[in-house]
């Protein structure tokens, strides 16, 4: 984690470099108190350790096969839609069948 309270506005380093200079740091679990309190506010009932494993799409929606990872007894959900925002290796996309075209990164290290 970085160090905000290390870091030195007024160092001439940081002087003319626009908007860039203006650092906030947020550590991540605070960004993400953060993110779920606004999801709840907004009707969001969030669920954590729980897998999707499958899911058939319909005329009126999507039914969703979640199994929670404690072992216990895996249940479907119905909802309107299906997200597919779970990352880079992403089951929804995979089961979905949509492509995943692009080229592969590049990383430059300093
Ligand atoms: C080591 C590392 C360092 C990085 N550093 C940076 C950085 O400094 N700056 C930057 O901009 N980006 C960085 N990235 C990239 C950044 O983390 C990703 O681009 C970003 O997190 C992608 O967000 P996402 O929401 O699409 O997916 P993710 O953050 O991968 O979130 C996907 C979520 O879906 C969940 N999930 C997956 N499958 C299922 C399933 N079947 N059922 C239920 N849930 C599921 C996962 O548990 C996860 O919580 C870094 C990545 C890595 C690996």
């Amino acid at each position: 984690m970085l160090r905000a309270d290390m870091l030195d506005p007024a160092d001439p380093a940081f002087a003319d470099i626009g908007p860039a200079g203006d650092v906030g740091l947020v550590p991540q679990a605070a960004l993400e108190r953060l993110l779920a309190d606004r999801a709840r506010q907004a009707g969001v009932e969030l669920r954590r350790q729980v897998e999707l494993t499958g899911f058939e799409q319909d005329d009126d929606g999507v039914s969703v096969h979640v199994a929670p990872t404690d072992g216990s007894a895996p249940e479907s959900v119905r909802a309107a839609w299906l997200v597919g925002c779970d990352g880079g290796r992403s089951a929804v996309r995979k089961l979905a069948g949509f492509d995943f075209p692009g080229t592969p990164p590049e990383i430059t290290g300093y």
